[in-house]
């Protein structure tokens, strides 16, 4: 009970805090280091100036970090543009350069100098070279009273003006985003480097040691690492691929600390987190994790079952899908945790109590022109008429973005109509291109998935859905097929164009009037213009306009909070702009008498071992690792340390990110999150959530010990502290 009331109370703080709890929580923007946080940061053990963490002008540990990809971070950590990233942030890339006869995935890769690190198309490192408060200049003059979609407008025409100003004249891009629901507005300013190659990764056995069993949990054991390299032109500027580019210099590198960690030791991260929506009202979050959620594990675990079926048939099965299925599964498994976690923690009630406490506070107010005495009355209006209309959105689009064949069905028919006013030789092209997508889309498995998982993933979006949104073919599902999913879908596999390569072949050789008839009947191409026709026109329409209306709400109501909390500050949700955030490092307790230690060590990977099972693999020369042959430098108490944990507060998007010391030296790379804690994308609560990192020494014990990669090792810069 004591453990309950407490819990409690601490959550009470969350959102807007009087700075002086040590939470961890707080995604904070690193340009208001020096007027909000640096003090505390200071008071809790950082040695740094604040300029030191991040300046518009000055090379600062902002230079070192950047945005890797477009849903991950990397850091630098050499004078010759080495970035380290996640093993699973660079695993499609790493993927990509695979065979089954040089698996890189299986086998791992170490370039054994520059000329051998692998080119990736389309892989980009982004740095940001300045950011700046722009509210004044977007919101003067702009009325409260403007409806959203003038007032957006109007925005975003400024926007377009003060965006290209930023950077006329160079070659840099800029954006400029909301913040606080578009109370805030802020500039940042990006430089991106099109030439990342991959240096070195582990084989899959020790980068994705534990795979989705392990994946959200904790203790873990994963060396979720992967080396790549910025190349730029002769002039250190950005450039496409070229043989001729160098290895990038950059303002700034991170020195790596073999000094280790200790409970209680100040800990930093900086990234990109992608997304948070820390201010949703208990309506909102309610329908989220109580309703949407469960109905989009459900979806998944039927995709998930799929695949495992195809891969289990051959590797090279596998290695075309396992991309795929880990991606699925790791929202999957994040999801069934914020679940978990948001009802563990009472997450829900937490925040219903805060909107009493609003609501008392609003009611006192002697006046109230911004009407937050009725707001949260107007949220649960709102959100009442939204639910049904949002769940049939969501389980909508998850299950149409999920369907292998949708791609093909929506190009082939938009191809085929968007042809129909043409010229003969249009037509034969787009009927050639449509046979030719037709010839790669039957080499791949992509009919057998769906036809297993259709059934299941309508009866979920049946289940979960009021009837008002239920596709017209539900129908026929009743009337013709007695409710029977499956065998409807058989059915419209053994009618459908799409589903029989010979059918296909043959449809698109007709005239150009029974192609139309063909493609006007056929049933795959109508259960994908039901669902459409229902989604975007009466669905996506009406969610678009009550979001905007939405978001004029929330906007007053964390005025409204900060107005009640004056004195405290708020953090703004994550929105992939760069933030720090800072904890301890620190273990935890997910249940009642289980207490977690805060760090894992190789010894727990040899207790993992499971023969049976890939994902348990252990390297055979782990098996007969001797301590005493490991440098005394990667030990902690004669054992090598792996992971380690803190409370700082993260997000997806914080994969890949430094975690820094005191000193701003690198001791860990941020990968993950602890089930439980996957929450605080909602509410964070610091008695269960903590960032999972892999200690920097496992990662320098693999390039040394297992990679053998001196010439790596000697890039680097290790201090002792
Ligand atoms: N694993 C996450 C990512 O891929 C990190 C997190 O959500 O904590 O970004």
């Amino acid at each position: 009970m004591y453990q309950m009331v407490y819990r409690t109370t601490v959550f009470m703080l969350a959102l807007c805090l009087s700075i002086p709890v040590w939470s961890g929580e707080g995604m904070w923007l690193p340009i208001h280091l020096d007027s909000l946080n640096h003090k505390d940061m200071k008071e809790k053990g950082l040695m740094l100036d604040a300029v030191e963490i991040f300046s518009n002008t000055h090379p600062s540990l902002k230079d070192a970090i950047v945005m890797f990809g477009n849903g991950c971070t990397g850091e630098l950590i050499s004078a010759e543009g080495l970035i380290v990233t996640n093993y699973h942030c660079g695993y499609s890339r790493i993927q990509s350069h695979s065979t089954v006869e040089n698996n890189l995935l299986a086998d791992g890769f170490w370039a054994q100098a520059n000329p051998e690190e692998l080119p990736n198309p389309g892989l980009t490192a982004t740095f940001l070279v300045h950011m700046e408060r722009v509210t004044g200049s977007v919101l003067t003059g702009i009325p409260d009273s403007l409806n959203e979609t003038d007032r957006n407008n109007l925005i975003n025409q400024r926007i377009e003006v003060i965006r290209k100003e930023a950077v006329s004249d160079t070659f840099l891009h800029a954006e400029i985003k909301p913040f606080y629901f578009g109370r805030e507005y802020y500039l940042f300013v990006y430089e991106t480097y099109p030439d990342v190659r991959l240096v070195g990764a582990p084989a899959e056995t020790i980068g994705r040691f534990g795979g989705d069993e392990d994946n959200w949990m904790w203790p873990r054991h994963t060396g979720d690492f992967a080396l790549f390299r910025i190349y730029a032109d002769k002039n250190n500027r950005p450039a496409d691929y070229s043989q001729d580019n160098v290895p990038f210099t950059p303002r700034k590198y991170l020195n790596i600390s073999l000094g280790g960690v200790q409970e209680g030791d100040y800990t930093m991260v900086m990234g990109y987190p992608g997304r948070t929506d820390q201010y949703l009202t208990s309506d909102a979050l309610e329908m989220i994790t109580g309703k949407s959620l469960p109905a989009k594990i459900a979806i998944r675990t039927v995709r998930r079952n799929a695949l495992e079926t195809v891969m289990e048939q051959s590797p090279e099965l596998r290695l075309k899908y396992i991309s795929k299925y880990v991606s699925l599964s790791n929202s999957w498994k994040k999801w069934i945790g914020v679940v978990k976690g948001i009802r563990q923690s009472h997450a829900l009630e937490a925040k219903i109590r805060q909107e009493e406490d609003f609501r008392n506070w609003a009611g006192k107010l002697t006046s109230d022109p911004a009407c937050y005495a009725s707001l949260l009355g107007d949220f649960s209006i709102i959100y009442d008429e939204l639910e049904p209309m949002f769940l049939a959105g969501d389980l909508g689009a998850e299950i149409l973005n999920s369907l292998e064949t949708s791609r093909i069905v929506n190009d082939v028919h938009d191809r085929f109509f968007a042809t129909m006013d043409s010229s003969k030789s249009a037509k034969l092209s787009a009927i050639g291109n449509i046979k030719s997508q037709g010839n790669a889309f039957f080499r791949t498995e992509a009919v057998a998935i769906d036809r297993n998982t259709l059934p299941g993933m309508l009866e979920v979006y049946m289940k979960y859905t009021d009837s008002i949104y239920h596709p017209a073919f539900k129908r026929q599902i009743a009337d013709d097929f007695h409710g029977n999913y499956a065998a409807f879908i058989e059915s419209v596999f053994d009618e459908s164009i799409f589903t029989d390569s010979v059918k296909y072949r043959k449809a698109f050789s007709m005239s150009e009037s029974k192609i139309r008839k063909k493609i006007m009947n056929d049933p795959l191409i109508s259960i994908y213009r039901d669902f459409s026709e229902l989604l975007v026109p009466i669905i996506y329409g009406r969610l678009d306009s009550m979001n905007r209306k939405l978001n004029g709400m929330y906007r007053r109501y964390v005025s409204g909070l900060m107005e009640m909390k004056a004195g405290k500050t708020c953090y703004p949700d994550a929105n992939f702009t760069m933030r720090l955030t800072y904890g301890k490092v620190e273990g935890y307790e997910p249940a009642d008498a289980v207490n977690y230690s805060y760090y894992t060590t190789f010894d727990g990977i040899l207790e993992k071992e499971k023969l049976e099972i890939a994902d348990y693999k252990v390297p055979e020369d782990f098996k007969t690792e001797r301590t005493d042959s490991i440098p005394a430098s990667y030990l902690t108490d004669g054992r090598v340390p792996v992971c380690f944990i803190a409370s700082n507060h993260t997000s997806g998007g914080n994969s890949g990110s430094p975690v820094l010391n005191a000193k701003g030296d690198l001791i860990g790379i941020n990968f993950d999150r602890n089930w439980e804690g996957t929450m605080s994308d909602y509410a964070y609560n610091p008695d269960i959530c903590r960032n999972i990192s892999l200690d920097v020494r496992y990662m320098l014990f693999v390039i040394d010990q297992v990679a053998n990669a001196d010439w790596i090792l000697n890039e680097l810069t290790l201090t002792n502290q």
